[in-house]
């Protein structure tokens, strides 16, 4: 027995960790830090190990993995209701290790994500479209909410992208989008943590660096458009605005809500219609017009304009203060009760 001790690097909280030899020497690692186990350990099923502390965060149970995923579904509806509707036909498989990675390996499987924590699919059978997410089992909460939103974005694209644009749409230009929305899931909950992760992780080549940087340049808006109209195939610092949106696309290009497309009588009276809140700037939505916070405009309330200023925006209201009168108003997100 030598007296050597190794220095490894905890791939959770990337913090050195020093590693008496017998313990680097175990053939078992923690799927979730890399570190050996040693003892009070969790196997899986699938072989994989987690160390004690991991195995607390982990969510073990597929039925709680399922409830965090629907969760995640209602949260990108309400995050994004301003600029995707997310397809609803979608069915949600948590599986473990072995299966996943078999399904990469089924010739001719049509993958749209390699993301070894998930994938999606889309088949095709007598005309019906089915479209499928698997996602790992025993991720951490976080982790499988980001990788969730992720594999929705990916279901958006297939929904929302003409097949001509995404075969010229670059493969880590979609991962780098699926990554963006699931950041921003992230950035809207403060899971600092994940967020750290998906900067991190290497396997967009650098794309998702350049979304976050042109969401917060352009807005979210954008990001849409050129996902749809891009010209290029990958996104550069300065090519968010090379697209090329056909006539009449432009309504839906641009996310307005359909309020705008569909012209309905303006509310009689001043309805926070939805809130949008990513990285660069929470919007909110007042009868036909988003406002950020300090913004001001003139919003129609039944047959008259009303000027109003947003004075703060938070996750389910928006303060408002009513130009004319002086009258701030606390404005509430009406929740459709399931
Ligand atoms: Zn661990
Ligand atoms: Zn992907």
């Amino acid at each position: 027995m030598t007296g050597t001790i190794y220095l490894l690097t905890d791939k959770l909280t990337r913090e050195k960790k020093h590693v008496c030899s017998d313990c680097v020497h175990l053939v078992e690692a923690c799927f979730v830090c890399g570190l050996p186990v040693r003892k009070d350990f969790v196997r899986l099923p699938d072989d994989r190990f987690l160390c004690a502390r991991d195995a607390k965060h982990a969510v073990l149970d597929t039925s709680d993995a399922k409830s965090i995923c629907k969760e995640v579904r209602e949260d990108l509806d309400k995050l994004f209701s301003r600029f995707m509707t997310f397809p609803t036909n979608v069915e949600i498989a948590i599986v473990d290790r072995v299966n996943l990675l078999a399904l990469f390996k089924i010739p001719g499987n049509d993958f749209e994500c390699p993301n070894v924590l998930g994938y999606f699919r889309s088949t095709t059978n007598r005309h019906q479209v089915r479209l499928e997410i698997s996602l790992m089992s025993a991720l951490r909460a976080a982790e499988l909410k980001s990788t969730c939103a992720h594999e929705y974005s990916h279901a958006w694209v297939f929904d929302n992208v003409s097949e001509e644009r995404r075969q010229n749409l670059g493969r880590d230009a979609q991962e780098g989008f699926c990554e963006l929305v699931g950041y921003l899931l992230m950035d809207a909950q403060q899971e600092d943590d994940q967020k750290q992760a998906v900067l991190r992780n290497q396997y967009t080549h650098g794309q998702i660096d350049l979304f976050i940087q042109a969401e917060k340049r352009f807005g979210f808006n954008e990001i849409v458009d050129w996902m749809k109209y891009g010209v290029d195939a990958e996104l550069s610092a300065d090519n968010c605005r090379d697209v090329d949106i056909p006539r009449g696309a432009r309504v839906s290009a641009i996310g307005a809500s359909s309020y705008e497309e569909k012209p309905s009588p303006a509310p009689d009276k001043l309805v926070l219609k939805g809130i949008s809140w990513t990285a660069s700037r929470p919007l909110a939505i007042i009868n036909n017009q988003s406002f950020a916070p300090g913004e001001s405009g003139k919003v129609r309330v039944g047959a008259t304009n009303v000027s109003i200023r947003c004075l703060t925006v938070q996750t389910n209201s928006a303060r408002i203060l009513i130009l004319g009168s002086g009258e701030e108003l606390e404005l509430s997100l009406n929740r459709i009760e399931k």
